[in-house]
């Protein structure tokens, strides 16, 4: 039996990859010194699974902005307004301008496309694809990864991410073809950096290859088999790893176990099932590498279960033929527990549940020894400890509480109901809210200034009090209030700025939920995050955001709109509990939110926003599973919108808004208004809306808040024309993209006026038309 790992977080345990990358972009630090503090992270890495005892260690899973990026380099896919700069600059200036763009020197070049890495929260860079397109061997970083780590005495595996793989996260950028098209004029750069690699003496090759758990046409499948075959033929010496992980196999199972490579890795975390399957699947030739400890959650793994397991397999493939590792690259796990001494912030009895990447390491190769036979006194003493922590956790009163369970239980789907449809709410609505045409608004946060943060950390650290803290944020919030109500906004946000987190702010007050200190996670490129951990059963002891809002309501005769996170996007941003199901547990944030938004009604806002931005990165990856996911996040919505009176209007929002495949279950949710982003594709995403003619409000974004730039009062007439001609006129609302945290005052103070300029002259015209 072998252990080995997918690949490893490559941040640095203090984030210094962040810090090093940002100051080389500012030109504070030179080239030289950026690759000094790579490849210190990168010895580190590969020490740590040395020292702890790891059989194949990988190479060439570090990258400085993102591994897809890396590949694109590799093989020469290199889009043609980048062809200036890889003549005039270096290797790594010509990444980095691919991963963000490059305006200086008198050029102007916008960056690739960025999106999420299957169903996770990082993104990679988007492969541009042509026709013709042509590869090359480019960049030679697979190859020197591995020299380094030879020369530091380690016979590394390169990762590679597969061929078809790196095809299929690609875009073609022309019509006229398929990108499956291209395997052919990919595949002799492959065999080239194989042979390459070959003659420095690599022995294994790891081709990750997730889209194998994803669904595939004919036309993919037969090429996985064509470039497998002849990857083979070419080399009948590699050993191949293919690495699936995200979903299982399923009906690919037959073409995976039927590739000529020597070992498979599939996901059980994910896909616990396919265990039994793959052992009868996979034929003689083929070695079974169980993904056992998860690789995208905070969990301690269950040693007694990862065990059963393991003898499973070896039982029945012997044990020359297993291989464990964790279920995926351990770059979605944060860097080391150790690092987490605050004892205020991160309980010692939660603590000891937990495992970060660093600790998954140590569970591997002690699981290793627990199966073969050859415990020493620190695995055995490993195997208590940890059956320890994990039957306390099962019995913590921490985690269950019986009231919580209790309430779910009666929740009935009455109360994921309004009292009337929508059609009676309107009207109602209307007598109370007295709106105009066109009636405009903001998605809920201004601009969160360094005053604002600074204000934060300094109350966080002691140096401002309580009090003065909460009068500097009064302050700001009736500035903002004013200062809308001076330009003529209808429906008012007070601002956010208590906020620091949509999902932070509202996990810190609600039971049920722990936070770190450095539990980061590569989001993209030099950006992190820190997911909050949900542990135990969720409820609010307290009202969360009456306070605010209700302040921001006393200061005006204007509607003021308060501002929630919906339970699926706080579900969806944090690292969630495995001991039940998501469902559950996001209807317990379901429960909660329920609760806040009839405290809301109660001190009287009658406008309230559930923000949902998550709920479509939700989607699972295979499309036969969306509908059970949809069903229970639709319903959780509804849950925490359905408690209030007909006359009370609740928004969502939503940022992706390619929502021509679900576009029935964003009208399940029956929000009284939603607003979307919509401004970059000029309404185009608008369509599905008017396809299926969709009956509530809708507010398509008319000013993109992800851009600097100020559109005109021309420009949004313009958009607004072009809602009007697909929706009707009663139906629509006038609003941003989204919210404006990350704006500054001055791009928003005119952006906003023009906004409401835009709004009236379309409310003129209609009236005049109409005549
Ligand atoms: N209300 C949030 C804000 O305005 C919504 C953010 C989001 O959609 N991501 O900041
Ligand atoms: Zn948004």
């Amino acid at each position: 039996m072998q252990t080995h790992l997918l690949g490893y977080p490559r941040i640095g345990s203090n984030r210094e990859l962040k810090k090093a990358c940002e100051n080389y972009w500012s030109g504070k630090i030179v080239l030289d010194e950026l690759l000094e503090v790579g490849k210190t992270i990168v010895h580190s890495n590969w020490n740590l699974q040395k020292e702890a005892g790891i059989d194949l260690i990988p190479c060439n899973d570090f990258s400085y902005y993102d591994q897809v990026l890396d590949m694109t380099l590799t093989v020469g896919a290199i889009p043609e307004r980048y062809q200036e700069i890889a003549f005039k600059k270096s290797e790594p200036d010509l990444y980095f301008a691919m991963a963000r763009g490059f305006q200086k020197d008198g050029l102007d070049i916008t960056a690739m496309e960025m999106t999420k890495w299957f169903d996770t929260n990082y993104h990679y860079i988007v492969p541009e694809f042509q026709k013709n397109q042509e590869f090359r061997l480019f960049s030679n970083k697979i190859i020197q990864e591995f020299i380094s780590a030879k020369q530091a005495g380690i016979n590394a595996k390169p990762v590679i991410i597969g061929l078809l793989t790196y095809l299929l996260l690609g875009k073609e950028k022309e019509e006229g073809f398929d990108k499956l098209d291209l395997a052919q004029n990919l595949l002799p750069v492959y065999i080239q950096i194989l042979k390459e690699l070959e003659n420095h003496g690599a022995e294994y090759i790891q081709f990750d290859e997730p889209f194998l758990a994803l669904d595939l046409n004919e036309k993919a499948k037969k090429t996985y088999q064509l470039i497998y075959t002849e990857i083979r033929k070419q080399f009948p010496n590699l050993k191949f790893i293919l690495a699936t992980y995200f979903d299982g196999l399923k009906d690919n199972l037959s073409l995976a176990a039927s590739l000529p490579v020597d070992v498979l890795h599939i996901d059980l975390v994910r896909a616990p099932e396919q265990l039994d399957e793959a052992l009868q699947a996979i034929p003689q030739t083929l070695s079974l590498s169980l993904g056992i400890v998860d690789g995208r959650n905070i969990w301690k793994n269950d040693f007694e279960t990862s065990l059963q397991f393991i003898e499973k397999a070896i039982h029945a493939i012997g044990s020359e033929r297993v291989f464990i590792a964790p279920s995926c690259s351990l770059l979605h796990s944060p860097f080391d527990l150790d690092s987490e001494k605050n004892e205020d912030i991160l309980s010692p009895e939660i603590k000891q549940w937990l495992a970060f990447a660093k600790q998954k390491v140590y569970e591997i190769v002690a699981l290793k020894k627990l199966a073969s036979g050859k415990a020493d006194y620190q695995a055995l003493q490993q195997y208590a400890e940890n059956k320890k922590a994990i039957d306390a956790r099962k019995t913590s009163t921490l985690i269950h509480n019986q009231q919580v369970k209790d309430r779910v239980e009666v929740t009935t789907e009455d109360d994921a109901k309004r009292n009337n449809p929508f059609s009676t709410r309107k009207e109602e609505q209307q007598k109370v809210l007295q709106l105009p045409m066109f009636p405009t608004t903001t998605i809920g946060s201004f601009p969160q200034t360094k005053e604002v943060r600074t204000w934060r950390s300094k109350f966080k650290k002691g140096e401002l009090t309580a009090a003065q803290y909460d009068d500097l944020l009064k302050k700001e919030t009736e500035r903002t209030i004013r200062w809308q109500e001076e330009i003529g906004i209808d429906v008012l946000v007070h601002g956010e700025f208590e906020r620091n987190d949509m999902v932070e702010y509202f996990g810190e007050q609600l039971e049920g939920f722990a936070f770190t200190q450095n539990g980061w996670v590569q989001s993209y490129g030099s950006r992190c995050v820190k997911p909050p951990v949900i542990y135990g059963d969720v409820h609010r002891p307290h009202p969360m955001t009456v306070y605010w809002s209700q302040y921001a309501q006393s200061l005006t005769q204007k509607w003021v709109k308060g501002m929630l996170t919906g339970p699926v996007t706080i579900l969806q941003w944090s690292f969630v509990r495995d001991d039940q199901p998501r469902s559950l547990t996001c209807q317990q944030i379901a429960l909660a939110i329920r609760d806040e938004v009839n405290d809301l009604e109660k001190a009287g806002i009658r406008i309230i926003q559930i923000d949902e931005p998550a709920i479509r990165e939700g989607l699972p990856l295979r499309k036969s599973e969306w509908q059970q996911y949809l069903e229970w996040a639709v319903e959780a919505f509804r849950i925490s919108a359905s408690g209030v009176e007909d006359t009370t209007q609740i928004h969502t929002h939503m940022c992706y808004s390619e929502f021509n495949d679900i576009i029935q279950n964003i009208a399940d949710m029956d929000a009284d208004v939603i607003t979307i982003e919509c401004s970059r594709s000029q309404m185009e995403l608008l369509q599905a809306f008017a396809d299926f003619k969709y009956p509530n409000e809708i507010g398509p974004g008319v000013y993109d808040i992800h851009s600097p730039r100020v559109p005109s009062k021309e420009e949004m007439i313009y958009l607004l024309q072009k809602a009007q001609a697909v929706i009707p006129a009663q139906q629509l609302w006038v609003n941003p993209d989204c919210g404006l945290k990350t704006r500054h005052w001055d791009e928003t103070e005119k952006a906003l006026i023009a906004m409401v300029e835009a709004s009236r002259e379309a409310a003129a015209a209609y009236v005049l038309q109409e005549s």
